[in-house]
């Protein structure tokens, strides 16, 4: 069955790729709103395509779902720019006043997030008023334990950010780090249930209505990569290099033995479930690059595809 469905005409989806979260504009006209802002080296093209959106106004106030370097990575450019007020989630909010990049994240994946300050913390159960309609903060703990929804009753949609997305949703980051998650996911997705969404606005991809779908798939994903956490140790692996080769464009096979000899987190998985040298590793992990479509190689040079 066919859902038609289309936003509310205050409410703009930027949809960006994979390396860059969606940003998602409320033309409000008290308080123009960016809910997540991209990744840091696509800062540029956020402030231009937010300008453009907004239209004339200038921007009051950016909301993240979660401090991930794809979803954060615009906030300094754009607080350069606009005064506006910065509302984050709180569980990270000493880590960003005192700019942490391992509680932050940054340093441990071998991303990078220009500095950003908050100014105001959103805490699951808080109301916001976003374009006149009430917005509900949800806690959505899974792929990043302190990650927010925010869900509109009475449009019936929601802003899903790495928990649902049309095919999938994020890796679970803190099974890699030796803390519960799949649980966490597991009820977000039952939370989402409960809503009952008309429409969802992913953190990556189109919005979509075919919710149930997204959601029964998802279902069964997470019985999946919980039954064996080395599924989901894989995936991170792969989202990981897939990312940093996405961002850098070209690596060299020594150039992924040095993310896996410094990024923690890959460090983690490989002295896991890979007991081999990261020498030798990367040259299994460029293979499987090539073989997802994902790159393109020519000696040891891998050309991101994407
Ligand atoms: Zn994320």
């Amino acid at each position: 069955m066919v859902h038609l469905m289309t936003l509310p005409a205050h409410i703009h989806v930027l949809e960006r790729g994979w390396l860059s979260s969606n940003n998602i504009v409320f033309l409000d006209p008290d308080c123009p709103t960016v809910v997540d802002t991209g990744y840091g080296t696509h800062a540029d093209q956020t402030l231009a395509l937010v300008r453009q959106a907004l239209q004339g106004r200038p921007l009051k106030r950016i909301l993240n779902t979660h401090l991930h370097s794809d979803h954060a990575g615009g906030n300094a450019l754009l607080q350069q720019h606009y005064e506006c007020l910065t509302v984050i989630p709180p569980g990270l909010a000493d880590a960003v006043t005192e700019w942490d990049p391992d509680r932050l994240s940054y340093a441990p994946t071998g991303q990078h997030c220009p500095q950003f300050r908050h100014d105001a913390v959103m805490t699951p159960g808080d109301t916001i008023e976003l374009g006149g309609d009430d917005w509900q903060v949800l806690g959505a703990p899974g792929h990043d334990n302190d990650m927010v929804m925010l869900w509109c009753e009475r449009h019936g949609i929601l802003i899903s950010a790495d928990a649902l997305w049309q095919n999938g949703f994020g890796v679970i980051f803190p099974e890699i780090v030796g803390e519960s998650g799949f649980a966490e996911q597991q009820a977000t997705l039952d939370l989402i249930g409960q809503l009952d969404p008309r429409l969802v606005i992913p953190g990556h991809g189109a919005p979509f209505t075919n919710v149930k779908a997204a959601l029964d798939a998802a279902q069964s994903r997470i019985k999946w990569l919980a039954a064996d956490p080395k599924r989901n140790a894989d995936n991170a692996l792969k989202a990981l290099l897939a990312f940093k080769l996405l961002a850098a464009r070209q690596m060299s096979v020594n150039d992924i033995a040095e993310l896996f000899r410094h990024s923690a987190i890959t460090h983690k998985v490989i002295a896991a479930y890979y007991p081999v040298a990261p020498e030798l590793m990367a040259q299994v992990a460029a293979e499987q690059m090539v073989k997802l479509g994902l790159a393109r190689r020519e000696g040891d040079m891998l050309s991101a595809l994407a």
